[in-house]
């Protein structure tokens, strides 16, 4: 079977498990810090944990917090748990992304931030969302962050601007299924020192050091990921997942999507090893982000133009952290697919506002885009 997804590890990777520095953390946070042209990098034990700090740090509470509805749920959570409201605006079909034409209504005296989120790699108007920024800060005479969430992300470009390059803030996750991994782990960058000391200080705070049988699980955790990728393993795994329950009882702590909740230990400290993990990535990841492109222009070109199908757009400055189709039957597709070994991801089922979690009286009829996505996108191996 070929997987939906294949974190990037060898052998490298694997010594960095036992080969671990004092200072893994702040040295990858520097190194990142330079790759993605930021001032400033404070790493988190996950992504959600990371944006959920942000909105600590500043003390922001009882707001609405702009986001699309169409992405992954923690985003939501992050919002949710920190005592703020995610406030959900339709997607573009065309690209997966926020629809910019309704940002500007929606933003009113309660908002204090918007996250774009990039979906699938595809770089938003970043110099759009500036304007609506400015014009409303003017008119209700507050600041309102700018946040971008670089999950999908990772190199991309608006015209010549590295996504996350720009704005108050960006966001990155390194789990197994991202561009680049560090077993777990998430990273916040800024462009300015001040703000990024205020989050520094909150982190150091109230963040602590992880157990030791974390540190010992996390290594085992990878090392199983090393092995169960390789292709006869990951025949196995594929009969497990088709044949029993196993897998979705280890991943039920980590991620629910109905549920608001996170995991456990999200105020643990990244690990040093997950650092020096997301190092040796870091290496790795100009050629990882020129494979994925060129990948996805060969599915292009190659894919079977089946009817009704509809083909995600190729984009100068995307990066494809996912090559998505929608189909009318994916049910069928993602079958199909499978009898000739190839695994079809079905990335994000959901539509965040019609979970029951997040469902309001009102809802009905608002946000058709991301609905329509939920029900139909597969994704491809890249
Ligand atoms: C993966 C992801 C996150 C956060 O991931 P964690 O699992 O919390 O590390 C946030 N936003 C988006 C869009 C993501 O894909």
């Amino acid at each position: 079977m070929i997987p939906r997804f294949k974190p990037d590890i060898n052998h490298k990777e694997i010594l960095g498990l036992f080969n671990v520095q004092d200072n893994a953390v702040e040295h990858f946070e520097n190194i990142f810090k330079r790759k993605f042209k930021a001032v400033d990098a404070i790493a988190f034990p996950y992504g959600r944990s990371a944006q959920w700090a942000f909105f600590k740090s500043l003390n922001i509470k009882n707001s609405e917090i702009i986001m699309p509805a169409y992405t992954c749920s923690v985003v939501a959570h992050a919002i949710s748990l920190s005592g703020n409201k995610p406030k959900f605006i339709d997607i573009n079909l065309a690209d997966y992304n926020m629809d910019l034409n309704q940002l500007e209504n929606s933003i009113n005296e309660n908002t204090r931030a918007i996250i774009a989120t990039h979906t699938f790699g595809y770089p938003q108007n970043i110099e759009w969302i500036e304007d609506i920024i400015k014009r409303a800060e003017k008119r209700f005479d507050r600041k309102i962050w700018f946040i971008n969430d670089c999950c999908h992300a990772f190199g991309a470009k608006w015209k010549e601007t590295l996504i996350g390059s720009s704005g108050d803030v960006a966001v990155y996750a390194f789990n197994i299924s991202k561009l680049i991994t560090s077993i777990f782990g998430g990273i916040l960058t800024f462009q300015d020192k001040s703000l990024a000391s205020k989050v520094r200080s909150f982190r150091d705070k109230h963040y602590k050091s992880p157990s030791w049988n974390k540190k010992i699980s996390r290594r085992i955790y990878l090392l199983l990921v090393y092995f169960l990728f390789n292709k006869k393993s990951y025949d196995f795994l594929w009969y497990l997942k088709e044949n029993t329950t196993f897998l979705d009882h280890l991943t039920k702590s980590y991620h629910l999507d109905n549920k608001i909740h996170f995991p456990p230990d999200y105020l643990d400290l990244m690990l040093q090893v997950e650092a020096s993990v997301g190092a040796i990535q870091l290496q790795k990841y100009d050629s990882i982000i020129r494979n994925r492109i060129k990948k996805a222009y060969e599915y292009d070109l190659t894919l079977p133009r089946k009817e009704g199908w509809i083909f995600p757009p190729i984009i100068k400055g995307a990066t494809y952290s996912h090559y998505t189709v929608r189909v009318k039957n994916r049910a069928k597709v993602i079958k199909d697919y499978a009898a000739k070994g190839i695994e079809l991801g079905e990335l994000i089922q959901y539509s965040i506002p019609h979970l029951s979690s997040y469902w309001e009286d009102g809802y009905n009829n608002k946000f058709p885009n991301s609905l329509e996505a939920s029900k139909s996108t597969i994704n491809f191996p890249l």
